[in-house]
Parts: structure tokens; sequence; C-alpha cells
């Protein structure tokens, strides 16, 4: 084929979670047993009030296009919700509602990158991160996220960083891959070297923000008020609600910026499925006792996939504080990450993403996700066990 399309496809990145999920299914149809520690979802069923609200609208006819921005009662009740847990006042008109909360940051990176500017993110961190800064043809700059310091952003190390071209700083908290929780004091020292560089707007992915343990707080940069006029606020349903599939997501954006948002929404998806919308409205003004069972449940799993781990011949994990990950350092097991997690799927059917798949600083880990049962993580933790306790001349490149 000779027609040619725009370059900047050449650029774009992916998501290797899915291409795992895809291979796990694929052996799983072989007849395979794959326990699937890859994929980052809840395992959970969304709650039952939640399914009822989506079935209640289609069967009221609420099934036309909505306003661009999000359903008004959808935006009024993210404002309360914004209200009750981060106690900050945002008004529904700052508020666009997105299918998935991946939507905003692909917007945001839009907005902000173009050849010739800079956008600072983490490393390891969401894939999609530097695969859109890429194609927007803006230098990604990656903020190296540490295992010493659990996985948290360093204030000094991220405005080292900061130049007269950067454009757009990306902050994630609790963190995907490492779920590693950055400490309030940190953030404040961030927020502080920030007043010196005012032109850098600020994306911050806190779409974990109410999975965080060990009293470990999340803290929002939207308590800042002083930042308020260049901070984009990235949140949702998809890991808070067990709603991954839904694609329901919710941003928060400076009132001009928002307005950009918007057209950018029109000029692609129009509006978000409006029964996903009703599901939404329920979800925030509904009871949040779902929110806490699984916050929970994850914590036991959390405690059980550390331990294990820890056990494991030649690897070692800190203790994640916040989201649903666990990232071992495999760095004493003889093996790189990305051929130990296709062995480990290949050989043992345990299905792991390589650190390396979240950026170059991910090399010598491993992510799993622990939003699966105890009772299939515990079974992943003995077949991981008996492969990496096999001598070295039985793993194929170990
Ligand atoms: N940010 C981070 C850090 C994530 O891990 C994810 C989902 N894996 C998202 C954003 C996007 O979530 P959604 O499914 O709502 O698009």
């Amino acid at each position: 084929m000779t027609v040619a399309i725009n370059p900047a496809f050449a650029r774009m990145g992916d998501e290797n979670a899915f291409a795992v999920l895809a291979k796990a299914a694929e052996l799983q149809r072989q007849g395979r047993d794959i326990i699937n520690l890859g994929i980052g979802q809840p395992d959970f069923k969304t709650p039952p009030h939640i399914v009822e609200a989506a079935v209640k609208a289609l069967r009221d006819g609420e099934h036309g296009y909505t306003d661009a921005t999000g359903i008004a009662t959808l935006r009024e009740a993210v404002s309360e919700d914004l209200a009750r847990r981060l106690g900050v006042e945002v008004s529904p008109d700052l508020v666009l509602i997105t299918p998935g909360g991946k939507v905003a940051m692909y917007m945001a990176i839009l907005m902000f990158g173009a050849e010739g500017t800079e956008i600072v993110y983490p490393d390891p961190g969401f894939p999609i991160y530097r695969s859109m800064i890429e194609f927007t043809g803006a230098t990604p700059v990656p903020v190296p996220m540490r295992e010493e310091n659990g996985f948290a952003f360093s204030a000094e190390e991220t405005l080292r960083l900061l130049t007269p071209k950067t454009r757009l700083l990306i902050l994630n908290s609790p963190a995907n891959p490492t779920g590693g929780v950055t400490p309030r004091e940190e953030i404040d020292r961030l927020v502080a070297g920030l007043a010196a560089h005012p032109n850098i707007a600020i994306l911050s992915d806190e779409i974990y923000g109410q999975l965080t343990y060990d009293r470990a707080a999340h803290r929002s940069l939207m308590a800042y008020p002083e930042l308020r006029e260049r901070l984009i606020l990235l949140d949702g349903w998809s890991k808070t609600y067990a709603m991954t599939g839904w694609r329901l997501g919710f941003s928060v954006w400076p009132k001009p910026w928002r307005e950009v948002a918007r057209k950018l929404a029109v000029n692609s998806y129009s509006c978000v499925n409006s029964a996903a919308q009703f599901a939404g409205i329920a979800a925030l003004g509904g009871p949040q006792d779902s929110v806490e069972a699984m916050r929970a449940e994850f914590d036991r799993r959390r405690r059980a996939v550390v331990e294990g781990l820890n056990r494991l011949p030649g690897v070692s994990a800190v203790t994640p504080k916040g989201a649903f990950y666990a990232f071992p350092n495999i760095g004493r097991t003889g093996w790189k990450a990305k051929p130990l997690a296709s062995a480990l799927l290949e050989e043992a059917g345990v299905a792991t993403i390589g650190g390396p798949d979240f950026g170059v600083y991910g090399e010598g880990y491993l992510r799993l996700s622990y939003a699966n049962s105890l009772e299939a993580i515990e079974r992943a933790l003995i077949r991981m066990a008996d492969f990496l306790g096999r001598p070295a001349s039985a793993n194929a490149s170990g």
C-alpha cells in the first residue's frame, strides 16, 4: 500500500497490558489455566444500584445525545463529590465528563504538546503519557520514580527537570504501575517550587485517589488554590466503583481550557454514553460502602501478594501504599523483566507485565495487579515460586 498516513502515528505507542490480556485469553481458549495478574481492573462487579440506574435510564428513554460536557446533574454530582472528599469548591462548569479518565490525558497532552516543547511525566508510569507526548512531537522528559523513595515523586528531582520549554507536568499519585503514593510534605514542596514556573500546566492523574492503605492519605493537587488556574484533574469511576468497561471518567479544567476540551469532545465523540452517565450519578449520589468494602479486600490481597513476593528467590517488593499493583524488584533472579513476564505466562500460566512496558526505569521490575481473588493470587505465587526455584538451566533464558 502506498497511501501515506500522518507520520505522527509511527510515534504513537501502545498499552501492553491489553496485548497481555489478549494473549492470556488466547492461551485460555487453548485450554490452558491462566491466572491473570496483568490487567489493571477491579475483579468486583459494579454495585447493583449503579447497574440498575443505567437500566432504568434506558427504559425511561434516556438514550439520546447529552450535553458534550456531560449531563448537568452528573457534573453537579461530581462537584458535590469533590466537596465531600477533598473539601474543595468546583463549579460544575469546570467539569468535563469523558469516555474514561484516559481521554482527559489524551486531551491535555494534545493541548500542550507540540514540537519544540517538553512534557515531564513519571517513569515508570502509565504508558499512554509517553505515547501521546511522542505523538504530538513534544519531547518526553521522564521523572524517575525510585524504589528507595517508595516510588513517590521527588519534588527536588521533578523541579530540576523543568525548563523554559516545559509546557506540562504530569503527576500520578497513587500510581500505576508501582502503587507509590507521594506523601503530603513532598507534594507541598513540589507545589511551592512550582510558584517559580507559572507557565507550566499540571495534569494530576488521581484515578486511584480512593485506593490508599496504611493511613497513607491521598493528597489531591486540588487542595492548592494557587494551582487552580493551571491544574487539570483527571479522575473517574473505573477503579473506585469497578466500572472500567462503562467508559466513564471526569476531569476538572480551568475555564478556558475546558472550553478547548469541550471542542475536542464535539470533534470526536460528541458526548459520553447517556446510560453510563446516569450510572455515574447513582454511583456518586448513592451509598459509598462498596468503595470501602473493595478497598478493604484489596488491602488483604496487597499484604498477601507482598509477603509472597518477598519469599520468592531473587525477588524483593516494597509495600505499595496505593492503587492495586505490586512492583517487585526481580534484579536478583538473573532475568530481564520482559523475558521473565513472557516465560511466566507461557510456562507458569501467570500473566504479569514487564516493568519496561512502563518506561526505561521499569527495567528490573514486574507489575502484578492484585485485582484478582486471594485464592488466585496465592496459586499464582506458588506457580512463580516453583518456576523461579527451578535450576537456571531449566529456565529457557534464565
Ligand atoms: N490513569 C491511570 C494511571 C490508569 O491506570 C488508568 C487505567 N488503567 C487510567 C488513567 C484510565 O482509566 P479509565 O479506564 O477511566 O480510562
